[in-house]
């Protein structure tokens, strides 16, 4: 049987031109609460996933992964094609392995009946998509992909990678197509109760940066 299975995506983006990265890293240096934010987001309840393209793992340092308590999941095309093993030595010791998004999904689908088999009190786990913009733009291709959790980066940056949909900043309206879906930004309080916690309100500031916390959610 197919489980259900949503993906957030959670990114941080400049308010100009959804900037992401630079030369294989972040464009900015020294949000630590905003990385704080990430991490509890990503990390509140049990037996949660963050999927992320290999360059994306490459960019974290070697101390800081596998990103503790959530299972870490790698794509990369080198990868051996099928369903992904389990990680060898555990998943705080290695990633789970998938050759593509698709059968990163399909081994979290199966994760998830295993779950739900052992403890009837399982919440399942949350699905995050956290990077880069080649994965980013693989999951907006599908259906599960029903929300964004966006750091809107007021402060500008010089990028050369981006997130491949543009919320908020240019008009979403003018770029869409007639099959294209519709992304609408909710409220602080709707916010606030998927993420588990308040969010701070109005724009954020840590050293010269400046940004906002918002949550974007797919409609049709
Ligand atoms: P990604 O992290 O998306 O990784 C790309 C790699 O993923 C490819 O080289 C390939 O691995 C694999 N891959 C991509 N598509 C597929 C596919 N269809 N099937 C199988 N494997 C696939 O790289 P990007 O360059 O797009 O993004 C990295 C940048 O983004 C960095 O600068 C990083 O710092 C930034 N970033 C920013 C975030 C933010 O919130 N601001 C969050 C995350 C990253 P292989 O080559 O091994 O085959």
């Amino acid at each position: 049987a197919t489980v259900p299975l949503e993906l957030t995506l959670v990114v941080a983006a400049t308010a100009r031109d959804m900037g992401i990265g630079a030369n294989g890293g972040l464009p900015w240096t020294g949000l630590r609460k905003e990385m704080a934010y990430f991490a509890r987001v990503t990390k509140r309840g049990d037996g949660n996933a963050v999927i992320m393209g290999r360059k994306t793992w490459d960019s974290i340092p070697p101390k800081f992964r596998p990103l503790r308590g959530r299972l870490n999941v790698v794509i990369s095309r080198s990868f051996a094609p099928g369903l992904p093993k389990d990680p060898a030595d555990g998943p705080d010791a290695s990633p789970v392995e998938a050759s593509s998004l698709e059968m990163a999904l399909e081994y979290l689908r199966r994760a998830k009946v295993d779950s739900a088999a052992e403890s009837a009190n399982s919440r399942g786990g949350r699905v995050f998509v956290i990077g880069g913009a080649q994965i980013y733009g693989a999951a907006l291709r599908l259906v599960e992909a029903r929300r964004v959790l966006l750091t809107r980066v007021v402060s500008d940056f010089s990028c050369d990678t981006f997130f491949p949909l543009a919320l908020g900043t240019t008009s979403v309206a003018a770029d869409k197509t007639a099959d294209a879906p519709t992304w609408v930004q909710r409220s602080r309080a709707e916010h606030a109760a998927w993420i588990g916690e308040e969010v701070p309100d109005g724009v954020q500031t840590e050293g010269e940066t400046q940004y906002e916390f918002q949550m974007w959610e797919r409609v049709d």
